[in-house]
């Protein structure tokens, strides 16, 4: 049996959570909501974190992120990725590379010049 502690980050009240790990029995104490149970049954199994970066164009660099976590073995092949590209131009909201190697999440253009 294990036992670890986390702090859940799905929303600001970021509760204390106390997780017991008995096999493939998860057990999960100090959530203030069912948020709380996924998130850390997720975090100690497959943890997920949103990306973000900056994409090169020809007018400067442009901030981006993923529209949704990603696995955190995947990160650095996802930042990758990223800085392959090379953009004439990228307005907010644009979506610049569409599930990004095959993880659902797209790169989304987060900010103007
Ligand atoms: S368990 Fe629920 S209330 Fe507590 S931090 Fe997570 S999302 Fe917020």
């Amino acid at each position: 049996m294990e036992k670890r502690e986390l702090t859940c980050i799905m929303c600001p009240l970021g509760c204390h959570l106390e997780v017991t790990i008995d096999g493939d029995n998860i057990s999960v104490t100090g959530n203030n909501c069912g948020r709380g149970v996924i998130f850390a049954k997720e975090e100690v199994t497959c943890p997920k974190r949103i990306v973000t970066s900056s994409v090169k164009t020809e007018r400067g660099v442009r901030a981006c992120k993923t529209s949704q976590p990603v696995p955190k073995s995947m990160i650095f092949d996802v930042m990758k990725e990223i800085e392959k590209l090379r953009l004439k131009n990228a307005k907010y909201g644009e979506v610049v590379i569409k599930n990004v190697l095959n993880t659902g999440a797209d790169i989304v253009i987060t900010a103007n010049e």
